[in-house]
């Protein structure tokens, strides 16, 4: 062992990855992740809803903008020589499509999410989000200066009983709210049209719409496009699922974005995202307008699936959008069927906690434009075929 390492295990090191192992260890065989499990089989398991990461398209604009100069690296944060023209072209075509003032780009959704709510929600405001929000707005809670509170899964009831407590407590400051559009393990949409008239009367909704953009909505707008453009709505756009890329946006007023541009750290101090991902971005959102055809294909694939799990496994309840969750209860139960469904040439995964709570663990079917129309009624047939008896 070098000195280097000796040292630091003086220091505590060897100390601390003691307690990792021990915790490794303590892992079940079921629940340790040895390795990351590679891409095999027929797409049932990811985000790219509607074929886009793979598309010419895509690869052609890509092609050319490096064709045509465009650096791979932005090579600085946005702030600093970071920001490039694909960016600016991207973000303005954003906030266009959206129905916004403005529009501002991040690496990914969880940066993006974890940014807006360490940035906006301020001291003395109320962060209240649903308590199936995804780990980054978690992260953000965590992280952020707002007092923190969850309402039930959906419960817009809740939601404004927590609201009249707080106020009653003498609270004065602004309400965000937080909720995804679709969210991400369910599959099932938030009411939004009741959280933003809670938002007028309190303050902001912030709306994730990971799941959503791309796929619903006039050009997959997202599920809250009718409410862009008002000033206390914020949307998260990411680029990571139907837009086949990477990358996020967050769109809204012009107010709120310039001061995320002057106050965010995770925006001021991180290399700006490639101006390649800006690039594939700003043709992904060409590609939702000009082929509709492509939401038209999922929403069959969708009806198809439904039909033929409720006719097959009528014990199961379906989500009704391309996420469908179908819920096994135990973890190994769930991970020994995801792993028999995977023999047969399926790519569907087993989702289990702390992704999802203790006891529902189930198999995450993503529909996606990867499969075909046989092969959505293939996998319903396996399913039939190999559902547990528990
Ligand atoms: N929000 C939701 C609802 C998500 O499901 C995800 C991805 N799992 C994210 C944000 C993070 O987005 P990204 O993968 O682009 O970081």
């Amino acid at each position: 062992m070098s000195d280097h390492l000796r040292r630091e295990d003086s220091d505590g090191t060897a100390d601390r990855l003691s307690v990792f192992r021990e915790q490794l260890d303590g892992l079940t065989r079921q629940t340790r992740r040895r390795s990351l499990v590679a891409r095999a089989g027929i797409d049932f398991s990811s985000n790219d809803y509607i074929g886009l990461a793979g598309s010419e398209r895509l690869a052609d604009a890509l092609r050319d903008a490096l064709n045509n100069g465009v650096p791979v690296g932005a090579a600085g944060s946005r702030l600093l020589r970071g920001h490039t023209d694909p960016h600016a072209a991207f973000e303005d075509k954003a906030a266009r499509f959206f129905g916004t003032e403005a529009a501002l780009g991040f690496g990914g959704g969880y940066v993006a999410n974890f940014a807006v709510i360490t940035t906006l929600p301020q001291r003395g405001d109320l962060l209240l989000m649903d308590a199936l929000s995804h780990a980054s707005t978690h992260e953000g809670a965590r992280a952020g200066r707002a007092e923190v509170q969850l309402f039930r899964h959906g419960d817009v009831d809740h939601a404004r009983d927590l609201i009249q407590a707080w106020r009653r407590a003498g609270n004065t400051g602004a309400v965000w709210i937080a909720v995804e559009s679709l969210y991400s393990m369910d599959g099932d949409a938030a009411p939004l049209d009741q959280l933003a008239e809670l938002a007028d009367q309190h303050g902001f909704l912030l709306v994730d719409e990971a799941h959503a953009t791309g796929v619903y909505g006039p050009d997959g707008r997202g599920l809250a496009h009718h409410l862009e453009g008002r000033e206390n709505v914020l949307t998260l756009h990411t680029l990571g699922k139907a837009l086949g890329g990477s990358g996020a946006l967050v769109c809204g007023a012009k107010c709120l974005i310039d001061f995320m541009i002057n106050r965010c750290r995770p925006f001021i101090f991180a290399t700006a995202p490639s101006p390649l991902m800006a690039v594939a971005g700003s043709e992904a959102l060409d590609i939702l307008r000009d082929e509709p055809w492509r939401r038209d294909a999922l929403r069959d694939h969708v009806t198809v699936f439904g039909a033929e799990l409720s006719r097959r496994l009528p014990q199961l309840s379906v989500s009704g959008s391309q996420i469908v969750p179908l819920i096994v209860g135990p973890e190994s139960a769930t991970m020994d069927l995801a792993a028999r469904i995977q023999q047969r040439g399926f790519d569907v995964r087993g989702i289990r906690p702390p992704t999802v709570p203790e006891g529902t663990s189930r198999l995450r079917v993503s529909l996606t434009l990867n499969a075909t129309p046989a092969d959505v009624i293939r996998l319903a047939e396996t399913l039939e075929q190999l559902w547990p008896d528990l």
